[in-house]
């Protein structure tokens, strides 16, 4: 059985392999499940004669179209906009849009992939699917990103709604590309269709809880494994790269945990407050001015600021939050964090640690918390912003921050308890992918082939 169970799983990789030979990132994030789910296979033949592994690496459908658009010059330019719809036996395609240079086919791919394990662990009724472009928002005027939004939703509007496919924000996209989304569907269709995207204003049909909901649930998930070892946030030193939703979030909620936090960074480089950061001058200058992470030293000259931002890993720290990008996290920085003494790592972003990285983590015993299980705070407040919509009631924030801890401690129980039962008692990467494949393998059979 247990050969039976390997031959397959290899049989698969092999095959995803060759139909996707270039696709880095996707074939990083296949790999990492897949070496998770082999002791499942000989408990549940019924997976294998399903086909379930074949299916569940092919997304359903992959949408790539041309967005042209217009600069304030009046010059032409044309980007690339993707819509990867992964998997739906959860419920409609849900996950975010990405705008950002590095944005193609692997990469999409992975995110969704991701996403579908990811939701799943919600334990809320939502598929997997992840959208974007490789347009640069940096450096654009406030018009640019308007007609570009416009455009881009223009096409995407003919493969999204709310019983269908609910994109959201991701890198590059937040409230305002949202709104812009969502106007320019609406005139579409000639109708108000509330529940087509998350992550809107909550002023106008956005959740309560939303923005903060990433990071705040990745410092819930943290806390909750570190209870696990009777730690707590309590008096460490905490650092967290990037400086954008999910980072700054995580750095208010670990700070009112009472750590310090020393240390974030946006793509230009890091800084580092040995007092502590002052989270409300890091969101005054990211979240609502737009500028650059340098210029915090303005305010704080004592604070230094470093150009490198993967850098910021050389920093001591008890607690380690990759809350920026894809694999910003590799071997050499594991092997300074684990030398500096880090205890605990969370991945707010997704994938942030590369696999030489977590092997490191793992074999020198830092607890880690993986990205699919600690960042789904984000997905569960959309998917309560759904439900919200349906009712067309909004809950207040009390009500969404309780519903988002008592989901991000499911979880961790869910993590837990099915790394224990096969086999890997406390390891929650392995916990993660084996609780969110069982829900989805569970309904991708009683849906038939
Ligand atoms: N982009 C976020 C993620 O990676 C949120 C997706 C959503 O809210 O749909 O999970």
């Amino acid at each position: 059985n247990k050969n039976r169970a390997n031959d397959y799983v290899h049989g698969v990789y092999e095959l995803v392999k060759k139909r996707n030979p270039d696709e880095k990132e996707f074939l990083q994030a296949i790999r990492e499940i897949f070496d998770s789910l082999r002791p499942i296979f000989s408990k549940h033949p019924e997976f294998i004669t399903n086909g379930i592994l074949e299916r569940i690496t092919e997304p359903e459908r992959i949408i790539t179209f041309r967005v042209a658009w217009e600069d304030d010059q009046g010059k032409v330019h044309v980007n690339r906009g993707f819509r990867v719809q992964f998997n739906s036996d959860l419920g409609p395609y849900k996950g975010g849009i990405r705008f950002h240079p590095s944005v193609n086919s692997s990469i999409m791919k992975f995110l969704a992939f991701e996403q579908i394990f990811k939701n799943a662990l919600t334990g809320q009724p939502i598929g997997a699917g992840k959208g974007g472009s490789d347009f640069d928002p940096k450096g654009k005027s406030e018009r640019e990103i308007m007609r570009f939004t416009q455009s881009f939703v223009t096409e995407l509007s003919k493969y999204i709604g709310p019983d269908v496919d609910v994109p959201a924000g991701d890198i590059g996209v937040g409230k305002r590309e949202i709104g812009y989304m969502f106007g320019q569907y609406n005139r579409l269709k000639g109708g108000y269709e509330a529940g087509v995207f998350t992550g809107k204003d909550p002023n106008h049909g956005g959740s309560l809880g939303r923005k903060e909901a990433t990071g705040y649930g990745t410092v819930y998930f943290v806390d909750e494994m570190l209870k696990g070892e009777g730690k707590s946030f309590e008096g460490v030193t905490v650092v967290v790269s990037g400086s954008g939703n999910v980072s700054t979030y995580a750095m208010e909620k670990a700070i009112q945990l009472g750590a310090k936090v020393v240390a974030c960074s946006d793509s230009g480089g890091y800084i580092y407050d040995e007092n502590g950061i002052d989270i409300e001058m890091v969101k005054q200058l990211k979240e609502y001015d737009n500028k650059r992470i340098w210029e915090y030293t303005k305010a704080y000259p004592h604070a230094k600021y470093h150009e490198n931002c993967s850098d910021i890993w050389s920093i001591p720290c008890d607690i380690a939050l990759p809350c920026a990008t894809q694999n910003e996290l590799d071997e050499i920085a594991a092997h300074l964090l684990i030398a500096n003494g880090v205890k605990a790592i969370g991945e707010g972003a997704n994938m942030p640690c590369t696999q030489e990285a977590m092997t490191l983590f793992h074999e020198n015993g830092v607890l880690f918390a993986p990205g699919k299980a600690a960042n789904a705070g984000g997905v569960a407040v959309s998917a309560m912003e759904m439900s919200q919509n349906s009712m067309r009631l909004s809950w207040t924030v009390e009500e969404v921050d309780e519903k988002l801890q008592h989901v991000m401690k499911n979880i961790y129980s869910s993590c837990l308890s099915a790394a224990e039962s096969f086999g890997h008692p406390g390891n929650l990467v392995i916990g993660a992918n084996i609780a969110g494949f069982l829900k989805v393998a569970n309904a991708m059979v009683a849906h038939g082939i």
